[in-house]
């Protein structure tokens, strides 16, 4: 029995896969808040450089990965493919259950697939410090890493009850020279005036992108960077699902059903979006989106047109949302503490390409300590979701007799959250 799949470096995808190619349908493009108009490449590109924002728009179905990319990718890709074979005994399922692992990476999550990427296109376009936000701390680990990769100067706005919450990642940050501040901050007019407000703000992505968008517009060569939502994100992050493809095709395995968990969608999409052409070709497969019960943005939200962040300065977005002002309460899975989504993925819940579940969180860490007793990793909180669905699945496939192939993206690990576990 094949336990774990690896690929050779060699076999690192070369190409992103860009599923806006194969849909459908069209997504509803962003807009620009002052005229209610799609908003404009100019006006983007004050915030992010042109390879990007060109991706971001762009229907071509394959994206070439530069070599200068892969470069950085070969260190921790492919990552491996492991069978969850001590899960499966403990659940008696007759269901194998696979899973991607991301945490192998410099930084122990999937965010360092799109910020070595973003950090690559903003160096040859002349960036020299990229300004970005932080949930948990996972993207300004991988940004900073990034950037001291390519010689730029990061700037990371933390979210302030993580900052608290999670201090290790802080200094990772600043152990790859990137400068972190907890918001709201007395930095920006937007974090000061939520101060006088209320000085006990715990703080949201939603206020902190809001931050770091006001920090860019003020500076001449500085950029923003997103670690999720945007198409350009997912883009990169089909590396993942690229590998699965590549690895279930290796063990002859064909896929039931994919699992992530949904923060803004950059996993969860990375994960499915290369196996969506199959699903629209009439293949029997489900993907499912795991959200906290205490910020459904997939499963309560609503549909519409609302901004990305909290100060109302991104474009407005086509998404499941919360309400830009929603602040998700305390939960330890900080990466999931975000009151919209990613249009694609939201389009594709709207088109029931794709299912949604939430869950508690006293929840998913019973099942996030069983797997990490059973399988020996230990997941980040926001991983937990995944697997506590997978969990579900399994003991449906064994109430229905049903041999399937589950398979789930383990987008971190959990080692720097072990506060939360305590
Ligand atoms: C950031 C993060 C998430 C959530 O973000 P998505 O964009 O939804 O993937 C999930 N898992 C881990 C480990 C993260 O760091």
């Amino acid at each position: 029995m094949r336990i774990r799949v690896d690929l050779k470096t060699e076999e690192l995808p070369r190409k992103w896969y860009n599923v806006l190619a194969d849909l459908p349908f069209k997504l509803d493009p962003p807009l620009d808040p002052e005229t209610n108009k799609p908003v404009s490449f100019e006006k983007l590109a004050l915030i992010f450089p042109s390879p990007l924002l060109e991706q971001e728009m762009s229907d071509k179905r394959y994206v070439d990965i530069p070599e200068e990319v892969l470069k950085e990718y070969a260190v921790y890709r492919p990552t491996p493919l492991i069978r969850a074979t001590f899960l499966e005994e403990y659940l008696q399922t007759p269901a194998r259950i696979y899973y991607k692992y991301e945490g192998v990476s410099p930084t122990g999550s999937h965010k360092t697939n799109t910020a070595i990427a973003q950090a690559y296109y903003n160096k040859i376009s002349g960036t020299k410090t990229l300004v970005t936000e932080t949930g948990a701390g996972q993207w300004g680990s991988a940004l900073s890493y990034a950037g001291s990769k390519f010689g730029l100067e990061v700037k990371v706005f933390m979210v302030r009850i993580s900052y608290e919450q999670k201090p290790m990642r802080k200094y990772i940050m600043k152990m790859f020279g990137g400068s972190v501040t907890p918001s709201p901050s007395e930095e920006t007019p937007f974090g000061r005036k939520l101060l006088r407000e209320d000085p006990e703000n715990p703080g949201s992505l939603g206020i902190a992108i809001g931050e770091a968008l006001q920090t860019v517009l003020q500076r001449k060569d500085a950029k923003y960077a997103l670690g999720s939502v945007l198409n350009h994100v997912l883009l990169h992050q089909t590396v993942i699902g690229l590998e699965i493809k590549k690895q279930l095709q290796l063990i002859g395995e064909s896929p039931d059903i994919l699992i992530g968990c949904h923060g803004g969608g950059s996993n969860f999409g990375g994960t499915i979006l290369p196996f969506v052409p199959d699903k629209l070709e009439g293949k029997n497969i489900r993907f499912v989106a795991v959200e906290p019960e205490s910020c459904p943005s997939l499963t309560k939200g609503e549909y519409r047109y609302d901004f990305g962040d909290t100060a109302g300065l991104t474009p407005l977005l086509k998404m499941y949302t919360l309400g830009k002002d929603f602040i998700p309460p305390k939960i330890h899975a900080g990466g999931l503490r975000y009151h919209g989504s990613a249009p694609v993925i939201a389009r594709l819940v709207k088109e029931k390409i794709v299912e949604a579940v939430s869950y508690p969180q006293e929840e998913i860490f019973k099942w996030a300590k069983l797997f990490a007793k059973l399988e020996g990793i230990i997941p980040a909180p926001e991983s937990a979701h995944a697997i506590t669905h997978t969990a579900m699945e399994a003991i449906t496939a064994k109430e229905e007799k049903k041999e399937k192939v589950i398979v789930f993206n383990l987008s971190g690990h959990g080692l720097l959250d072990l506060t939360a576990y305590a």
